[in-house]
């Protein structure tokens, strides 16, 4: 029994535990607020948890039913797959460490640390959701602020490319348009929500304003509302590319700078398109231009639940957020060089290190065969198809559900998680330690 967890009553012969304050991974809000009630050591409600939250506590059991660990698809006793699974990482001339968006920060650390000692690169889901984002900042940098800051100040809130209404279900309620903060009295009544997208989404729906622009043409219409920032004449047929008029692209100007305090929102609908980075870099611009008219800040919506943690764990330790190769002894970071993806794709690592749930949903076709062809080892928490086609399983706890230790929320605060249930299956932190002494013996 831990500090925050008690049990609540007995019903029959099973007692109900409540963990409150839990905290939820399932998106980037990270919201710590979750009263998860247990019983027979699984989730049977995760109060105040939105309908992905609640999807995602009732997802996981303690998964007592899963194997510790496969070798070659068999099942395994743990020290003989963590044997195996260091003899293929300690033998591969460059191996490659990916995923980790659901781990804790603790267990982003020792993959980094195990990165080193195996000589490899490492990347996190980043570069397949928030990686432009990432390399934008280091362009032209970034106005940022916590999301507190923005509940308790923001007047004004833009939403580009980005549709929170359905992919971070809370974030209107606790951070932005809904929210009740200390100089927004009123909520969304003091608020002026604005969206800016290619179609209409249930956050165009919810907002004030929306502007919907042609596909691909972000990088046009942040430009033209630079050039209008600084007075630039603006000729109609220099904004016919956007879908918008001149006088649209004024009046959502006009907005931001009418605000005591604005705050832009910016998702993968604007990082993933025509421009990626660029695009990222023209909203960090935007923002810088806009503060010596008016406060104005910019947060990236960031999507799995501890994305951020691996910026922040791969940034303190190799100085770089994305792509990082160790393999020379001081880290060396270059995207498309060393991005997970293109070294996949080219076929330059001979061995991969998988941690986390379903990493490769979302990797092109040809890096997902490249990992069906070299030793792979996946650490997670079920057995998927991915598991099954490696070389080794591990099985680990899940962060947040069933183990312990930090994640960063999508404005870089650390929050403590609670996990709920007792896992037989050691954490991520613990098994990725142990390779890395089995990798330097
Ligand atoms: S908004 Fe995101 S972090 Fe919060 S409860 Fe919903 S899924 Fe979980």
């Amino acid at each position: 029994m831990s500090l925050w967890s008690f049990p609540l009553f007995k019903k029959g012969h099973m007692t109900e535990t409540v963990v409150r304050n839990a905290v939820c991974l399932a998106c980037g809000c990270v919201c710590d607020d979750i009263d998860v009630h247990t019983a027979a050591n699984r989730v049977a409600r995760a109060e105040r948890a939105c309908e992905l939250g609640a999807a995602w506590f009732a997802a996981h059991d303690s998964h007592v039913a899963q194997p510790t660990a496969l070798v070659d698809g068999a099942p395994a006793p743990l020290e003989d797959a963590l044997r195996v699974a260091a003899q293929h990482l300690r033998a591969a001339h460059f191996p490659l460490v990916f995923g980790l968006g659901q781990a804790s920060t603790e267990a982003q650390r020792a993959a980094v640390a195990l990165a080193e000692t195996i000589g490899g690169a490492i990347e996190g889901h980043t570069a397949l959701t928030h990686g432009p984002t990432r390399i934008a900042a280091q362009l032209v940098g970034e106005v940022g602020a916590s999301l507190g800051e923005v509940r308790n100040r923001a007047d004004v809130l833009l939403f580009w490319g980005t549709n929170p209404a359905e992919s971070h279900p809370r974030h209107f309620e606790r951070y932005s348009a809904d929210a009740v903060g200390k100089f927004v009295p009123n909520g969304r009544a003091g608020r002026t929500v604005l969206a800016v997208d290619v179609r209409e989404t249930p956050t165009t729906a919810a907002s004030d304003h929306a502007f919907l622009i042609r596909p691909n043409s972000d990088f046009e219409a942040l430009t033209v509302l630079r050039a209008l920032l600084r007075g630039a004449p603006m000729r109609a047929s220099a904004v016919a590319e956007t879908g918008l008029s001149v006088e649209r692209l004024r009046e959502l100007l006009e907005h931001l700078k009418r605000a005591r305090y604005a705050a832009v929102f910016l998702g993968t609908g604007l990082t993933g398109t025509r421009g990626k980075h660029m695009n990222a870099a023209a909203v960090f611009q935007l923002v810088a231009d806009l503060n010596a008219v008016t406060k104005c800040v910019a947060l990236p919506m960031r999507d799995h639940g501890n994305e951020m943690g691996t910026d922040q764990v791969l940034s303190w330790t190799g100085g770089h957020p994305l792509a990082l190769d160790l393999s020379k002894g001081t880290p060396r970071s270059f995207p498309g060089e060393f991005s997970a993806v293109d070294l996949l794709r080219r076929g330059d690592v001979d061995a991969a290190l998988i941690v986390g749930d379903a990493p490769w949903a979302p990797l092109p076709r040809p890096a997902v065969e490249r990992l069906k062809r070299i030793p792979t080892v996946v650490i997670d928490s079920r057995v998927g198809p991915l598991s099954r086609a490696a070389k080794v399983h591990l099985t680990a706890a899940v962060a947040g559900i069933s183990s312990g230790g930090t994640a960063y929320r999508m404005d870089r605060v650390p929050l403590a998680l609670r996990p709920a249930l007792v896992s037989p299956h050691p954490s991520a932190e613990t098994v990725l330690e142990r390779l890395r002494a089995l990798a330097v013996g």
